[in-house]
């Protein structure tokens, strides 16, 4: 029921030892597409084989699951762009969907807009402790690790170290902050991350809390994400026991200590904004919007931006049509619009190609915002967004300015 917690793995002998964790995701997945339990899985695959490259996968041949398995985390797919921008036509099937916690809290704020259904979807949650750009990792393993980057099978991030296993099964392993103080390390949004474990979906899988390499800790989030577990342990496709007291307490320390990693982190990129005044703070921003080129890129990467007709669009008159670049404020408009509900994935910034530092700023009006109207984004689908309470004619571009200069 809601709320159990197992150490899982896979019944199949020859799965378990192959994948990571015992192969008990794996197996769920498979069983959840034999069982008709759903009809698609949404998952994640590396392109012929090359861990920098993940593709999203629509899997509906139980068969190919397999090709699914492991973690890549030098792919951050924006798996709930994907599912909003392109799947409208499945909603009425039923899908799982393998998502890290920002993807789940993503889809949580789109369920609230009523642009997703969660009754149609069985989100299958993974722990995740960061991803890395493709290219920032290559670079890092390359110069910090020195080793050739398409001999690496696996990267985990554990006990303040990223260790990674290469294809001769040697381990190396390097202290991450001290990777993340040179530049490399975990994309910038991960580091603040604090969301580490996604309870908001049905099941929340991870390798914190495991006695034996060879199992996954899930914890039962929901009636559905009970339902799936007792039938797949019915069925023979899975195997568990429970985790004694120490495998809780273990997991819940791993956490503990992600988190305060990331408040570190929170505290170091905040620390020189909240040592300007507020005229240095505004045209900071100023003169980093000034670079805008208006190719519309943050919007469209955003998962949470709902909008059917966008704000932004010149038909809607709010801003000048054909001005490039814009007046710098264009951008704020987005900021301002989303960022109560901004759950940190960071794709905005990946997407911007001017490098504006937009995820840090919209993170930061969030961790303001957030406490003065008691809301967590992409938390519990029963709230409110603040801004769903605002209509659009309430919000001019003076007041963004004015916002910009009282409050960043
Ligand atoms: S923002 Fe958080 S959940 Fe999303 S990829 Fe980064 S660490 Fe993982
Ligand atoms: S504003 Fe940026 S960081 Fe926030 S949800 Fe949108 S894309 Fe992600
Ligand atoms: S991605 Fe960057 S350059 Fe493009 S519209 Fe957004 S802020 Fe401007």
């Amino acid at each position: 029921m809601n709320g159990d917690m197992y150490l899982a793995w896979a019944s199949n002998e020859e799965n378990r030892n192959k994948a990571d964790c015992g192969g008990a995701v794996t197996a769920l997945l498979k069983f959840a597409l034999e069982s008709g339990l759903v009809d698609a899985v949404l998952a994640i695959k590396a392109r012929d084989g090359d861990r920098y490259d993940g593709i999203p996968v629509l899997i509906t041949d139980p068969e190919e699951i397999k090709d699914t398995a492991g973690v890549l985390h030098s792919s951050s797919i924006n798996i709930p762009r994907y599912l909003k921008e392109y799947m409208a036509g499945v909603y009425n099937r039923k899908l799982a969907v393998v998502c890290k916690p920002c993807d789940a809290r993503a889809i949580i704020e789109l369920t609230k807009r009523d642009v997703m259904h969660l009754e149609n979807l069985l989100l299958i949650g993974l722990n995740c402790t960061g991803t890395f750009s493709p290219v920032t990792a290559k670079e890092m393993f390359k110069e910090k690790f020195g080793v050739n980057p398409s001999d690496v099978i696996k990267e985990e991030i554990e006990d303040g170290k990223l260790k990674i296993r290469l294809k001769d099964e040697t381990e190396v392993e390097r202290d991450l902050k001290v990777l993340e103080e040179e530049g490399y390390g975990r994309r910038e949004n991960c580091r603040r991350c604090e969301i580490k474990i996604p309870t908001m979906t049905d099941i929340a899988c991870g390798r914190w809390g495991n006695t034996d390499e060879k199992m996954t800790f899930i914890e039962v989030c929901s009636d559905k994400g009970s339902n799936l577990i007792e039938s797949a342990i019915e069925a023979g496709s899975i195997k568990v026991e429970k985790p004694n007291s120490e495998a809780i307490e273990t997991r819940r320390k791993q956490d503990a200590l992600a988190i305060k990693l990331a408040q570190e982190w929170q505290e170091k990129d905040f620390a020189p904004f909240k040592a300007m005044s507020a005229d240095e703070r505004f045209n900071y921003w100023f003169s980093q919007f000034s670079q805008c080129i208006k190719c519309f890129g943050c919007r469209d990467a955003c998962p949470i931006c709902f909008c059917e007709h966008c704000m932004l669009e010149a038909d809607r008159g709010y801003v000048s049509g054909g001005e490039i670049p814009p007046n710098p404020l264009w951008p704020m408009v987005r900021v301002v619009h989303v960022m109560d509900s901004c759950i940190n994935c960071g794709q905005c910034q990946d997407a911007c190609p001017m490098e504006l530092p937009l995820a840090k700023l919209i993170f930061m009006l969030n961790k303001e915002v957030a406490p003065r109207f008691d809301y967590e984004p992409g938390i519990n689908v029963e709230s409110r967004a603040p801004s769903a309470t605002v209509t659009d004619t309430e919000l001019t571009i003076e007041d963004v300015a004015l916002f910009l200069k009282k409050s960043v």
